[in-house]
């Protein structure tokens, strides 16, 4: 130990003279500048969960569908893309909206980055209601099975170490930490889905289609891309729903509950509220788990 090293360090650390002016213009030209954490965007929240997990303080995360929000209705506002301005990567998650908003954000920002967050995940076509994979659409909720969770993550770290090589020791560990974190987290929620007397819940907005087939559980859309079903499709869904038993129906926050409640009364189904897009990701598909599996036994409030 050297006792006298802390009053060294303010030494070291502090202005010594004209170096240190007013503005940084008059630092020597071989000082690095010293760069805040790394100005990231996403598009929804359980990205931003992602992102942060494993870039901790080297990265400042930006969301666009923040909370509440819609991704199907959203559209930037000239000052949203404005506070982008800064942004040196773009984690994408493959949604409709993404299509027309990037281009706009890349014409204004040649320097940033797009990954897509998905990697090589093999997507699931989007099913409609009562014609299973009716249409060439692709289901874009990757982001709800923490098994492909774990790909993401893969990704994310990947990217912040090309673009900040000399943290690599920090997204590393924290990759680790949060794919560890992800395992156990899919180890309790099949646990809790474990014995149902039901598998199968219908869904007003179809978001839990990778979450069911992780864990056994069966989804039936009553909307199909972003659209709610004419008088004739929505009789077919309800004689099936019948038929099959359906006892649960999920809405999400997001959207309206109107034809929800028709279709649940309709049916004889209990009508929970869930959200796909929480931004506490590892609690929020805990509790997910926790309410199907409370309905799907009959029991939980409507
Ligand atoms: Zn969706």
């Amino acid at each position: 130990m050297v006792p006298s090293l802390p009053r060294l360090i303010p030494v070291l650390l502090g202005c010594g003279g004209a170096a240190c002016g007013g503005d940084g213009a008059s630092r020597p030209a071989s000082e690095p500048a010293v760069e805040g954490p790394l100005a990231v965007a996403v598009s929804i929240l359980p990205q931003k969960y992602m992102v942060e997990r494993i870039g901790g303080p080297a990265v400042s995360v930006s969301v666009l569908i923040g909370p509440g929000q819609s991704p199907l209705t959203y559209d930037p506002t000239p000052r949203q893309m404005a506070s982008l301005a800064g942004t040196r990567m773009y984690f994408t998650m493959g949604l409709e909206f993404e299509r027309a908003w990037l281009g706009r954000l890349r014409a204004v920002h040649r320097d940033m980055r797009v990954v897509d967050m998905r990697g090589g995940i093999r997507l699931m076509p989007l099913a409609g209601p009562g014609e299973p994979g009716d249409d060439a659409g692709q289901d874009p909720h990757v982001w709800m099975s923490p098994r492909l969770a774990r790909v993401m993550a893969g990704v994310i770290r990947d990217a912040l170490v090309e673009a900040l090589p000399e943290r690599r020791e920090l997204f590393d560990l924290n990759y680790r930490r949060f794919v560890d974190h992800l395992g156990q987290l899919h180890g309790e929620i099949r646990e809790i889905l474990r014995d149902l007397p039901a598998r199968t819940f219908m869904a007003f907005h179809p978001s839990w289609g990778y979450f069911a087939e992780e864990y056994g559980l069966r989804q039936i859309p009553i909307e199909s891309h972003g659209r709610e079903p004419g008088a004739r499709s929505l009789s077919r869904l309800i004689d099936r729903a019948r038929e099959e038993r359906v006892r649960v129906l999920v809405v999400q926050a997001q959207f309206s509950r109107s034809t929800a409640e028709t279709v649940g009364n309709a049916v004889g189904a209990r009508v929970i509220t869930l959200d796909p897009l929480a931004e506490d990701y590892a609690n929020n598909l805990r509790l997910v788990a926790e309410a199907l599996a409370e309905a799907l036994r009959g029991g939980g409030a409507s």
